[in-house]
């Protein structure tokens, strides 16, 4: 039998998401809160003879080149580990939509540091991995962790909270999708008045408490998104008893979080005829889970 490992790689929605400051190469800083949600892809990783990549996706949208997060994952773990090159054949079953502000390319690239850190018994520490992968992408590094976590930086320090238990969401994503560059672009050149309440929203997400967990749900990209399909997404969350609703990373999807089962059902059941993606999730405390291997 070949060497294989089959993991779920969980999508994210960012509870909180501010946007502190702007590094001299460019990039923003965030303080953010993160939840890993039970959407997953499934993605399964196996060495084989020839010394090639191979990546299949039954999602045609996604690119099976270089361009793919899982790609450049490998050549990362290649060149970091001093491993010499491999064949390495990884098939991705998607379900984190794409486009979405749910981190989908970020998942599949940390199920693949962490598949090929198994496979080859490298034994790198989370945090080796975390090193890794934050030079792909900066939602890598809370990919490979997961849970409900405090990111700050451009994603790479990461402070763990308690895990979100009794809460459900319900996430839909419009057709429309937004531009992330052009999003972080926009705020550049925009004021927002409107403070984010971080500490209110770690107190509320210490005790367990949902309602406060709602009441400090913030995104400062919606300002920049700016979009109607967004606001009105939002309100028809609200209309369908959802204790807050918004915006997650720089879109489209927004979610509606519910303290419980039947209400976030009941407001899925309501949008699901006008959005091609519309679910119920829930809190996962893991970013990467392994499923199955064959060694
Ligand atoms: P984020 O929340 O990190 O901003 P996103 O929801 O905006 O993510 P992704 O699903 O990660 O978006 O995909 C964004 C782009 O990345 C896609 O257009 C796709 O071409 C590319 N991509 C690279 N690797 C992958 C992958 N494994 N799965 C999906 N898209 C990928």
């Amino acid at each position: 039998m070949s060497d294989s490992i089959a993991l779920k790689a969980y999508g994210k929605l960012n509870l909180l998401l501010d946007i502190v400051g702007k590094r001299h190469d460019g990039y923003h800083t965030l303080k953010s809160v993160f939840q890993s949600v039970s959407v997953y892809d499934l993605v399964e990783v196996e060495l084989i003879d020839n010394k090639e990549i191979v990546i299949e996706c039954d999602d045609e949208s996604v690119p099976t080149d270089n361009r793919n997060l899982v790609w450049k994952a490998c050549d990362a773990f290649f060149e970091s580990t001093g491993i010499d090159f491999n064949g390495v054949k990884i098939t991705i079953e998607k379900n984190i939509p794409s486009m979405a502000g749910m981190a989908g390319g970020s998942a599949d690239c940390a199920a693949t540091l962490v598949a090929l850190n198994v496979l080859f018994e490298t034994n790198l520490s989370e945090t080796q991995l975390c090193d890794i992968g934050e030079k792909l992408g900066a939602d890598v590094p809370f990919c490979i962790v997961g849970g409900t976590v405090l990111c700050e930086g451009i994603g790479e320090i990461l402070t763990p909270l308690p895990d979100l238990e009794d809460c459900y969401f319900t996430v839909a994503k419009p057709e429309v999708s937004i531009s992330t560059p052009e999003c972080y672009k926009k705020f550049d050149n925009m004021i927002i008045t409107e403070k984010p309440k971080t500490d209110d929203m770690i107190a509320s997400l210490v005790v367990g408490d949902i309602k406060g967990v709602a009441d400090c749900l913030y995104n400062s990209l919606e300002y920049p998104a700016d979009c109607d399909e967004i606001r009105c997404l939002k309100e028809k969350m609200l209309e369908n008893d959802a204790l807050g609703s918004m915006m997650t990373g720089s879109g489209s999807a927004v979610f509606g979080i519910f303290d419980n089962k039947r209400d976030a059902k009941k407001c899925a059941k309501e949008l699901e005829d006008d959005y091609s993606f519309c679910k119920v999730v829930k809190p996962v405390s893991a970013g990467v889970e392994i499923l199955d291997y064959n060694l």
